[in-house]
């Protein structure tokens, strides 16, 4: 099926109990045994089935089924949130010690996550001096687990060469694991390009109405941690936490989520709620309709803004001079984000002016909403890079993340408009 349809009927066609056709919310902590056998096996998983919802629910299963298929996966773990899933992705793939090499143009609490977070758990990060497979091949060594980037980078919208950063990985036996938060599948599918992990956030652009938190892990199913068993000992040697299981015998192609269920899942217990997972599922069944229309609006937005004396630079990688223009036709097939950079001209004080005056355009962290949304990274998102690490991030002191959303372009454009005449104004007023 394609994709629109995925978002649709994905992992669900009707509730075998009662017919229902909409996903039913299973508010429930735990699953009754038949007898105290029927609770061994489970536990030994010898037979299929739900034991306690910090593992598995139903409903969450329904939301990991849909966003498995819709990444070309073969399976998924849904969590509490996108920096859960991060960080369940690489303790699962690092915790044993490691580094793993990443661009500079990350979101700024995945950067966090890597650099001083997971420092203490012996994971070390390592970051380029761009995106480009070159600069990033230099980092890799045998103590290296993975290779991680974002497809379409927060704020930055920087777009990585997925198949070549795929075949670097490859190269050097790592997978690569890839957040593909920003783009969705709608608009590129990871995976289809030789990525092994896909992460999200399905807090934006998925469940697209800014209602409900979560993340999610995709597998591939590619990797092959048997060959790789030096690099990855974690996975075919026997896990004394669950009773000398060995992942890769038990769960085969799939034996890198079930360690990230099993271990981080099931003992530190980032659990999505399934009232999140009804909606997260909601929103993902329209995401192909707002994905088209969020790049539509962004289009329009972008053009408007760049030839205005009052707007210094814009970042958009729909423009065909934009360094990312060619990638952009080769990933998104020619569908830029609608995640904006932008300086107000001015300078910060400017951009600060604009902000404040915003009246339809929400000013807050998040993105990927219906709602327009606006934010300044450098003093929210990113707060908490260095200056250095702000500026290879893409975060300029003065730079505005604009998150396109659903409303009318012409009056996402007419607040625009009023905001910048407010600039003006004050500036005149000096
Ligand atoms: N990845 C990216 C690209 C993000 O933009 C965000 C949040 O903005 C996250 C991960 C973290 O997601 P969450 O807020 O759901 O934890």
């Amino acid at each position: 099926m394609r994709s629109e349809t995925i978002s649709i009927h994905g992992g669900f066609d009707h509730d075998p109990a009662t017919m229902a056709v909409a996903p039913p919310i299973y508010q429930t902590v735990a699953y009754e045994f038949d007898s105290a056998d029927h609770g061994a096996a489970l536990f030994n998983l010898e037979v299929e089935g739900f034991r306690y919802s910090r593992i598995a629910n139903p409903t969450t299963a329904i939301l990991e089924k849909r966003v498995a298929l819709l990444e070309s996966g073969i399976g998924a773990l849904a969590v509490a949130s996108g920096q859960a899933a991060l960080a369940y992705a690489f303790l699962t793939l690092a915790d044993r010690g490691g580094s793993i090499v990443a661009p500079p143009t990350l979101y700024g609490t995945s950067h966090t996550l890597l650099a001083h977070t997971l420092r203490g758990n012996g994971v070390e990060a390592r970051f380029a001096a761009s995106e480009r497979a070159q600069d990033l091949a230099p980092l890799i060594d045998a103590t290296t687990r993975a290779i991680f980037c974002e497809s379409i980078g927060n704020p930055a919208g920087n777009i990585c060469d997925i198949a070549a950063l795929a075949e670097l990985a490859h190269a050097h036996g790592v997978p690569l694991i890839v957040d593909n938060t920003v783009a969705t599948p709608i608009l590129l599918k990871p995976i289809d390009h030789g990525a092994d992990i896909v992460v999200h956030s399905l807090t934006k652009f998925m469940g697209g109405h800014g209602v409900a938190m979560g993340g999610a892990i995709v597998d591939a199913g590619r990797f092959d941690w048997r060959a790789h068993a030096a690099r990855f000992p974690q996975f075919s040697e026997p896990d004394e936490s669950y009773h000398g299981m060995i992942y890769a015998d038990h769960f085969g192609a799939e034996a890198f989520l079930a360690r990230a269920r099993s271990v981080y899942q099931r003992t530190t217990g980032a659990v999505l709620a399934p009232m999140s997972a009804f909606l997260l599922l909601q929103g993902i069944e329209t995401v192909s309709l707002r994905m088209q229309r969020h790049v539509e609006n962004g289009r329009a937005v972008a053009h408007w803004l760049r030839p205005d004396p009052r707007i210094a630079w814009v970042d958009y990688a729909g423009f065909p001079d934009s360094p990312y223009h060619a990638l952009a036709e080769k990933y998104l097939a020619g569908r830029a984000s609608s995640l904006l950079t932008f300086g107000v001209t001015g300078g910060l004080e400017a951009a600060k002016r604009f902000y404040d005056a915003l009246k339809l355009v929400k000013r807050l962290v998040n993105i990927g909403d219906a709602r327009s949304l606006c934010c300044h990274p450098a003093s929210t998102t990113h707060r908490q890079m260095t200056p250095d690490e702000q500026l290879r991030a893409g975060v300029r002191p003065e730079t505005v993340r604009l998150s396109v959303g659903l409303e009318h372009a012409d009056d996402i454009i007419e607040d625009l408009d009023q905001a910048l005449a407010a600039v003006e104004v004050a500036e005149r007023a000096k």
